[in-house]
């Protein structure tokens, strides 16, 4: 059954519905501040307009049906499985810091183009991208979820199933209203925007939104070896990746975006040697950038792959250190409820 209402993001349709049911601008705005800025449960918000039956008969908040909610006993990781209007089904993940501060990783398609070797994502394929309402829902409703145990979105990273890039207009819209004052009204500094490194794209998002930061999925800087786990890297080598992140670098740092953020996923005789960590220093000459490294979660679809052991990453990243580049070793969140990075959909299959 097809859904008719209007989107609550749909702001020229919610004003023609708002003049037509003779509902006070103001009391719609109480909605809207008590579900984006108090993350309040959808009757709670409602309870401020007189019209609320015939409101929330004829406009629609969620577009997300939850499917399911894994709570990780391990780490207090959260992973919402949703469900799209036609049955497809997406992950968000809200994680929780050893700091009690919260990080939100949110989708952006269902499935994934990029087709990268170590990620499950990838290996599905793409199905499609999601609409402004999908990726602003799943943002809604893990607040939701959020504010019901005393904890707040910090951070909302584009790091979910998906390459936000390859989703462009529906991805500045979601971010426009995620930042909007009328909306989420959440800092753009507190927004990352990660991808698998689309040079023109990467521009384009700068210009429109110069303090939200960008990650770069870079997990090696030798060429051959990046075009062997990275397909797309045939179509955008390193060096125009490399002066790409010299233009982050020149367009936002005058903006408080200081740094972009490099991943390196750490593989097993793949890109883990003193060697590779001593390119990828060169690499880094003149960039401002922080490399994150990534431990990596084995995939069945990927046998041929292994992570680095513990101790190796160690000492990769004290190569790093050493020679003066920013680097922080990610600590894996979620993983005995399949959340990590890469593993996002496929178990509840
Ligand atoms: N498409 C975007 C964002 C999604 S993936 C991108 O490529 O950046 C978010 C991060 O998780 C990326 O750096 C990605 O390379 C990494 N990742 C993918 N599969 C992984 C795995 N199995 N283990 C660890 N990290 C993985």
């Amino acid at each position: 059954m097809t859904d008719t209402r209007i989107s609550i993001y749909d702001q020229a349709g919610i004003d023609r519905l708002r003049a037509r049911l003779r509902i006070d601008p103001h009391d719609l705005r109480r909605v809207r501040t008590s579900l984006f800025k108090h993350w309040h449960a959808d009757e709670d918000a409602y309870s401020a307009v007189p019209q609320a039956r015939v409101l929330s008969g004829q406009m629609r908040i969620h577009a997300l049906q939850l499917h399911d909610r894994l709570d990780s006993q391990v780490d207090g990781a959260t992973k919402l499985l949703f469900r799209t209007e036609r049955g497809l089904l997406l992950e968000t993940v809200l994680l929780r810091a050893g700091t009690g501060r919260t990080t939100l990783c949110v989708s952006s398609q269902v499935g994934c183009a990029a087709a990268c070797d170590f990620c499950a994502t990838g290996k599905m394929g793409i199905t499609r991208n999601l609409i402004v309402a999908e990726i602003l829902d799943q943002v809604l409703q893990a607040g939701q979820l959020a504010a019901t145990r005393r904890q707040r979105l910090r951070n909302i990273v584009f790091m979910g199933m998906g390459e936000p890039l390859h989703n462009e207009e529906n991805l500045y819209e979601a971010i426009r209203l995620l930042t909007h004052p009328d909306y989420f009204h959440h800092s753009p500094s507190r927004v990352l925007v990660s991808t698998v490194g689309i040079p023109e794209a990467m521009l384009r998002c700068a210009g429109r939104f110069p303090r939200v930061n960008q990650a770069l999925s870079l997990h090696s800087v030798r060429q051959s070896v990046r075009e062997q786990i990275i397909p797309l890297a045939r179509r955008y080598p390193l060096d125009l990746l490399r002066r790409t992140v010299g233009e982050l670098n020149r367009l936002q740092a005058p903006h408080g975006a200081e740094t972009v953020m490099l991943e390196y996923l750490l593989l097993r005789g793949v890109n883990d040697a003193a060697d590779d960590a001593r390119a990828l220093v060169a690499w880094s000459e003149n960039l401002r950038v922080h490399v994150n490294l990534i431990p990596f979660n084995s995939i069945a679809e990927a046998p041929h792959l292994a992570g680095t052991e513990r101790a190796g990453r160690e000492a990769f990243a004290a190569i790093l250190k050493q020679a003066g580049l920013k680097t922080t070793i990610r600590y894996s969140l979620g993983t005995d409820i399949a959340a990590a990075c890469g593993q996002l959909v496929r178990k509840a299959r």
